[in-house]
Parts: C-alpha cells; structure tokens; sequence
C-alpha cells in the first residue's frame, strides 16, 4: 500500500512483529556481547558494535531514506558534520568543489580551512547561477558540486534541475535542511546526496543536534566508508527523539508555512520594509524556480528593514518579548536573528547596507506574534 507522506512519515521505522511499542525501543549501548566464540568469529550479529548504531539508529535511518527517497541515510553528530562528512566523502587530493556563495558558512569554513591543506580547491559561485555558467566551472578534476536552496540568510533559490544536470557526472550534494526534506526531493532530480540538520525541523523542538547524508544507490558506500573512518556516532536517546520528531513534522510545517507566510506578509505591509526574502515572494532572488521545483516553504525568511544603525536594531531587538534571539531554527518557538551577509560573501555582490533581519515563525498565535513586531519598530522608532 503506498501511502501519503504524513502517514508513511508516522508509522514508518516501526517493528513489524511481536509485542511492539508504537516507536522503536531506545536500544543504547557500545559493547553488543556475542553469544560464543564462533558467532564473534563470524560477527554473526545484526550489529556488533555501538558505534555503529543499533537498532534504533537502523529505524530512524529507514525512515529518511523513505522521506528523502535515498537509498541509504548516514547520522551526523549535527547538521555540519552531515556537510563535512559529505564533501569528505567525495574529495581527493588535487581536486575541485563548486560551492554556492550563500552556502551556510560554517560549511563555508569546511572547504576555507580544511580542504584549502588538503590540497582542495573551492570555487564560490554567485547563488543565482545559469546551469551554462556553472557547467562552464566544472573542471576535469572537478569532485563535488555543493548545493543549496534557498541559500541561508538570504534565500536565493537556486535553478536545482538545472546545476544537476550541467554538473553531468559530477555528482551533486544539496543542503536541503530548509525544506526538511518535505517540500524539495533533491534525490529525485537526480542529485547523489540530500543534507539535513535534523536539528532544524525533523527534531523540532530545540533540544537536539543531529545531521544525516541522504545517499542514492550509487554514493551509499562512499559515505558509509567516510562516516565508519571518522568515527561519526550518535546517542540512541537523540535518534528517538528525531524519530518521535518526525511523525509530526508534515503537521507542524503546515503550521511553520502559514505562520511564515502571514508574517512575511504583514512585514512586507510595514513602511520600515524593504524587501522580503522568502521563496514564495518576488522580491527573493530564483522565486520562480522555488514555485517550479517545491511544494511548499516553511517558517524561516528574511527581511531589509530601511535603517542600518546597529542602536535601532538593538532596540528593535530588545523590544521583542515573544520572537527569541539566538542560532539556530526549525523549534516550536519564534526567532529573529539579525545578520551582515557581506561578511562571509566573496563571488556575489552583497552590496545591501541595510540592516538583515532573519525570521523563524514558530507555532504561536499569528495575532501575538505581529503584536510583538508592532512593539519592537515602535521601540525602534523611539531611538531616531
Ligand atoms: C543549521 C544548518 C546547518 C547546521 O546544522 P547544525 O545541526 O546546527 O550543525 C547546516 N545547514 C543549514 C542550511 C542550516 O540551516
């Protein structure tokens, strides 16, 4: 029976026999004892050490590789070791990566201060790129094409279909933690590799850290050799947390998109806006290619509010009782995170002096969250 995604996202990963819980047991451990000397010889055991999961990691890895339609799904400590492990799986000495300008730039850190040693090169292209443009990049030594949409902070969409396909061998790896996996299948537009933090939305709630590469059939042994010599590990407890994250992930991203959306909306009606960066707007760069490639956006946007003094930012900030400040998104709870893209920009031209804004629309009442907004550009106000 095939079924749709909610459904198949809150059963799957279950044991299918015997007395059952309704989630897969928190199997955790290191030492698996064997029951004689020669079922160690043969290592006749579903799982023979720790660090390599158990049972509980094998169900929660089964349910992505159903989510991401990936044939194999490899757990990270976070969401950057899912980038890291990734790149690391592909890159050789001497090769080539392309990389997105607006990429998340801790993985920006990755290619700048480590694989640069490796002897790496990383080229950053502009994040709004034609496919001839990027295809004209790709070199023979080229290993890796990095991709990600929308690109953090600043939300350009990428034309994905079309980077996969100038990319031609090449494989391509996409960081698809916005989407959470729901709403864009880089897999099956022909991309080798899905990224997520699981921090983000599938864990949900702010109190966990985890990452997974989503692998097609043919990068499987790549990164499953990559995450078995670093040693990449992860607790049982936080796998069942992910898990009991996703069987009601669909639900509150309906939420997470309407929240979004209404305040995204209700900004771009305020004098102070300028701009808003949110893919289903068109003031966000590639808007048109989120509308071909995806189903729907989540809760996390930008914002060009029409000041650049950091003290009215300050206030605006301070002002805020509901909206928390702080890293991260993708938990129950709202967020605004002010931001300087320039910074960490080298290909494209962010020449935008105003001050960034990033949102994250939590699950609260839509009333009480634009009441909040209202306080804080009064406070900003008080300060010209
Ligand atoms: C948050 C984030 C990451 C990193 O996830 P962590 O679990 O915080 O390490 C990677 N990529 C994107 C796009 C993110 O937003």
């Amino acid at each position: 029976m095939t079924v749709k995604g909610p459904t198949r996202d809150a059963h799957g990963g279950r044991p299918r026999d015997g007395v059952r819980l309704v989630n897969p047991p928190c199997e955790s451990g290191s030492t698996v004892l064997f029951p004689d000397y020669a079922s160690f010889r043969a290592r006749h055991r579903p799982w023979h050490y720790g660090r390599g999961g158990t049972p509980t990691h094998r169900a929660f890895e089964q349910s992505l590789c159903a989510l991401e339609d990936a044939a194999f799904a490899s757990l990270t400590g976070s969401g950057l070791g899912a980038c890291a492990l990734a790149i690391l799986s592909v890159v050789r000495q001497g090769g080539h990566v392309l990389v997105p300008d607006s990429v998340y730039s801790p993985t920006r850190n990755v290619c700048n201060q480590y694989l640069a040693d490796m002897g790496v090169e990383t080229t950053f292209y502009a994040p709004t790129i034609s496919p001839a443009e990027l295809k004209s990049m790709v070199r023979p030594e080229t290993q890796l094409v990095f991709a990600e949409s929308p690109g953090s902070l600043t939300f350009e969409v990428p034309d994905l279909p079309g980077i996969i396909a100038a990319a031609g061998d090449v494989p391509v790896a996409v960081d698809n933690t916005y989407s959470a996996g729901v709403f864009l299948k880089p897999l099956v537009m022909g991309a080798a590799m899905s990224i997520q933090a699981i921090t983000k939305y599938i864990g949900g709630h702010s109190d966990l850290l985890m990452g997974a590469v989503c692998t097609n059939a043919q990068y499987a042994d790549r990164v499953e050799r990559m995450a078995r010599i670093l040693g990449s590990s992860v607790s049982a407890q936080d796998v069942s947390l992910a898990h009991r994250g996703l069987r009601t992930l669909h639900r509150r991203l309906t939420t997470h998109q309407q929240n979004g959306l209404a305040l995204a909306q209700w900004l771009s009606e305020r004098a102070e806006v300028v701009n808003v960066l949110h893919p289903a707007f068109d003031g966000c760069l590639g808007h048109h290619f989120w509308q071909r490639d995806a189903t729907g956006t989540t809760g996390l946007f930008s914002v060009i509010v029409d000041w650049e003094d950091e003290g009215r930012t300050a206030a605006f900030i301070d002002a805020l009782t509901l909206f928390g400040i702080g890293y991260s998104w993708g938990g129950f709870e709202s967020l605004c995170l002010p931001a300087w893209p320039k910074a960490v920009r080298s290909a494209g031209k962010w020449t935008e002096r105003r001050q960034l804004l990033r949102f994250h629309a939590g699950l609260e009442d839509i009333d009480d969250l634009t009441a909040d907004l209202d306080r804080a550009f009064s406070a900003a106000a008080a300060t010209s």
